[in-house]
């Protein structure tokens, strides 16, 4: 069943903001901090949210700011004695680990949502390098080819605003089976993107560029337009 529009919980210390616009369109779903110690992502939804830069002008948006409370609050990729979360879907509702738990949970918010966009933020300690595998810093990831044409403009929106060349953003094809990002894109069919940003820069600046990729995203998808340049 769609939420409505406000603030509901996953578990009682998982927000999911839940937006609505006037005019009708697609639903995006915004979701950061499923790994603990990639915070751009999270910080860059909390300064949106403050700045109510997250209310969208068609359609639905639903953000979830912070995945992994507790792993957030460790700064580390899992909680304290627990699962990378990100290799835990579709997950399962009767699993012993909170993480396969936790999973299922989002799975049915996205089943039932039916987002036409699901991006995830992480960050990456490691410089984007086709020859360095894995190697994320700065990529549009996505895991079904062919490549959405959306990853293509928003990283050429991204090289335009961003233009130093360690700055540099690139798509890259990289499917992970168990990740959240493509077992829901097999789920839904929606366009799954996973945005990292390079742990290299200091943290106002990747917030700064987190913000810009969501920016971008929410309005090639139609959800929130940006005034026109
Ligand atoms: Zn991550």
């Amino acid at each position: 069943m769609p939420l409505g529009a406000g603030i509901h919980h996953l578990e009682a210390n998982i927000a999911l903001h839940v937006f609505e616009a006037p005019e009708p369109g697609p639903t995006a779903l915004i979701q950061a901090g499923i790994h603990g110690d990639e915070v751009g992502g999270v910080h860059a939804l909390a300064e949106m949210l403050e700045a109510e830069g997250l209310v969208p002008t068609h359609g639905k948006l639903i953000v979830c700011p912070v995945m992994n409370p507790a792993a957030y609050r460790a700064r580390q990729r899992a909680a304290p004695g627990g699962l990378d979360l990100n290799r835990c879907f579709p997950g399962d509702a009767e699993a012993p680990e909170r993480e396969r738990r936790l999973a299922r949970k989002f799975m049915d918010l996205v089943e039932g949502e039916r987002p036409a966009l699901m991006a995830t933020l992480h960050e990456s300690h490691k410089r984007y390098d086709p020859e360095v595998q894995p190697s994320f810093g700065q990529t549009l990831v996505y895991g079904v080819e062919p490549m959405p044409e959306i990853v293509g403009r928003t990283v050429a929106r991204l090289n335009a605003r961003f233009a130093k060349p360690e700055e540099h953003w690139a798509p890259h094809y990289f499917p992970v089976a168990t990740s959240s990002t493509e077992v829901i894109v097999d789920a839904i069919g929606c366009i799954g993107i996973c945005v990292e940003t390079w742990m290299g820069f200091e943290e106002p600046h990747r917030v700064e560029m987190q913000k810009a990729v969501v920016e971008f995203l929410l309005d090639d998808i139609g959800v929130r337009r940006l005034p026109a340049s």
